[in-house]
């Protein structure tokens, strides 16, 4: 059976996902391919905490809100302040108040926030082919065809890569990428503190790593640690892990409680050649990585995609080179400037040189007596 559509997504995380979303109702049929959909329903448990957890924008938040895909309020960190640490002695505080904003960042667990957004499109007009997995891509001038395992064919104007990191559709179209592996994975897992948190979030630079306590619900907090030898903390017993992520944070919330066990991921920054190409274009992960440290990846996957929705939802010809060269070259400087930034960042707080050291952390405490540097810095990172 031959079936065509005007967009095909191929991929449906969090970016390929709301895409679909966000293009759905309008003029375009879509269609969203997912090898593995997500759990949409039964997560009610109050125990059940996914260790990977997103540090969305408030306009990335408004434009979930507006898609009506934004988990309920029980399951949502807010973070109302961010205090940065360096490895000696510097520091720097961001207040959302001071930039004159609710909070700095929302933190929503993964499977919720896909939950939320898979929800909606069940009851949207996006055809969702799942689980499906695509095994060839043709394209020329006129369209796309897409073969499935099995052997079924799609055919569309356009084909959106939401693929993630390791994109098989932009190996298949041939586009190059240059991953440059940082030598750090993140550790995720999350805790129950002693103490309260009271909405801030805690980053310490400690020289050979970067690590993270971002605030959920309650007295929980979600930790995000790069580091070079993360088989040696996953190797840990609960106990353990737990008194070495409270002594590297200097007991900040005091003695921490396992909540969700420790899972590692590699970490590497991929700058993609292209992210359009014949009938095609990348967004997400498979457009562009950053280093967590700024919790900025997916937040710059749904700038992809509010950007894509703009110039696709009344398009005459979605796949039209005019149309996706401005997409690709809407996109550009954001994800670059990001990239440079967290790459800058990284680089420069594991750098073992100590002038280097005496920099980073008077860099840091100058900042934060410098008031109209640091309320442009909180209002260009966060984007209220
Ligand atoms: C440790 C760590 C912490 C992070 N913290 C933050 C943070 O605080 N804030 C933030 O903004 N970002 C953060 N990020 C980045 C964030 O995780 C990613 O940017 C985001 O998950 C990318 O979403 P995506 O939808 O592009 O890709 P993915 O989530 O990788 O989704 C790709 C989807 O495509 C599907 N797929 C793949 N191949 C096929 C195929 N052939 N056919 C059909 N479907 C296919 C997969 O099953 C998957 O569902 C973090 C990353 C790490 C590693």
């Amino acid at each position: 059976m031959n079936t065509h559509f005007d967009i095909l997504i191929l991929g449906g995380g969090l970016v390929g996902a709301s895409l679909a979303l966000a293009l759905s109702g309008g003029r375009q049929r879509v269609a969203l391919l997912e090898t593995r959909p997500p759990q949409v329903d039964g997560l009610d448990r109050d125990d059940d905490w996914d260790a990977r957890v997103y540090a969305v924008s408030p306009a990335n938040r408004r434009f979930l809100q507006q898609l009506e895909a934004w988990p309920a309020d029980d399951r949502v960190g807010m973070v109302t302040a961010m205090d940065v640490r360096g490895d000696a002695g510097g520091r720097i505080r961001f207040d959302a108040a001071e930039a004159g904003g609710e909070a700095l960042a929302w933190i929503v667990e993964n499977r919720w926030l896909l939950a939320a957004i898979w929800r909606r499109l069940a009851d949207s007009d996006v055809e969702l082919l799942d689980p499906a997995e695509a095994t060839a891509f043709a394209s020329d001038a006129r369209g796309a065809t897409l073969t499935l395992a099995g052997g079924r064919t799609l055919g569309a104007r356009l084909v959106i890569g939401c693929d993630g990191a390791n994109s098989w559709l932009r190996r298949e179209v041939g586009i190059g990428a240059a991953v440059s592996p940082y030598g750090h994975s993140g550790v995720v897992a999350n805790f129950l503190c002693e103490r309260d948190h009271d909405g801030v979030a805690h980053q310490w630079f400690t020289g050979d790593g970067v690590l993270a306590y971002l605030p959920l619900p309650g007295r929980r907090m979600s930790m995000v640690w790069s580091c070079a030898d993360p088989e040696r903390l996953l190797a840990l017993s609960p106990d353990a892990l737990c008194a070495a992520v409270a002594a590297r944070g200097g007991r900040q919330l005091g003695e921490l409680q396992l909540v969700t066990p420790a899972a590692g991921f590699p970490l590497r920054l991929i700058r993609p050649e292209r992210v359009i190409g014949e009938r095609v274009a990348f967004a997400g992960d498979a457009a562009h990585t950053v280093h967590p440290l700024a919790g900025q990846g997916v937040n710059l996957g749904f700038g992809d995609v509010q950007l894509l929705a703009t110039l696709l939802r009344d398009a005459d010809d979605p796949g039209a080179y005019g149309v996706l060269r401005r997409y690709e070259r809407g996109r550009i400087e954001a994800v670059r400037t990001m990239q440079y930034t967290c790459d800058g960042l990284f680089r420069l707080f594991t750098h073992p040189h100590p002038l280097v050291g005496w920099l980073r952390n008077t860099g840091l405490s100058l900042t934060n007596v410098a008031g109209p540097v640091k309320k442009r810095l909180i209002r260009e990172a966060i984007g209220f």
